[in-house]
């Protein structure tokens, strides 16, 4: 089923804002109250952004900045559009060394396995495997100290070329 990504997004937010809030941690999105239509299985794709969402929160301090972008992109190597997602924060980041393990299954990086707070290691994993699942992919780009990008890639609706410019 085609889904509207922005209203998935924006119920995501809302559902993750008593934790941002509880953090001081200001949430951004961009587009809002816009249709990007893309054929994804809403809960897997929710699930997988949430996870993203709330380590975004999560490994970043009080006070902190977490930006939500929404962009139709067309893939030249791929031939095709792809909806890109980013979430972005000014976080604690992920060390150099770390970067090619946090998406394995319970692998956390060690300034989170020395802090007390439960967490798995499974989030990103899953994230990825969903979003595999969609013939999408998933990037990061981080900075220890600086903060963290995901970005997450979904095959956009086919016929559908608003933005790409490149005409038919
Ligand atoms: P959980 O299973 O509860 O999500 P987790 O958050 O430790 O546990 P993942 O979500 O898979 O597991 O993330 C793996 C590791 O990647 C984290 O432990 C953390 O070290 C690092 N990480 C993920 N997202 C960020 C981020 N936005 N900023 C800094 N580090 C991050
Ligand atoms: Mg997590």
């Amino acid at each position: 089923a085609s889904e509207n990504i922005v209203a998935i997004l924006e119920g995501l937010i809302e559902k993750a804002q008593f934790l941002a809030e509880e953090k001081h941690i200001r949430i951004s999105m961009h587009p809002s109250k816009e249709t990007i239509a893309v054929p994804v299985e809403k809960h897997r794709i929710l699930q997988a952004l949430y996870n993203i969402v709330i380590n975004a929160i999560h490994y970043t301090e009080r006070g902190g900045q977490v930006q939500i972008r929404v962009e139709q992109v067309y893939q030249p190597d791929r031939r095709m559009d792809y909806v890109r997602i980013t979430i972005e924060d000014n976080g604690v980041g992920i060390p150099e060394e770390d970067l090619p393990h946090i998406f394995n299954r319970f692998y956390r990086a060690d300034h989170s396995r020395t802090r007390s707070n439960g967490g798995t290691g499974l989030g990103l994993a899953i994230a990825q495997q969903n979003i595999l699942l969609h013939q999408g992919w998933i990037e990061v780009q981080s900075k220890a100290g600086k903060g963290t990008a995901f970005a997450v890639f979904l095959p956009a609706a086919s016929g559908d070329f608003v933005g790409s410019g490149r005409g038919l």
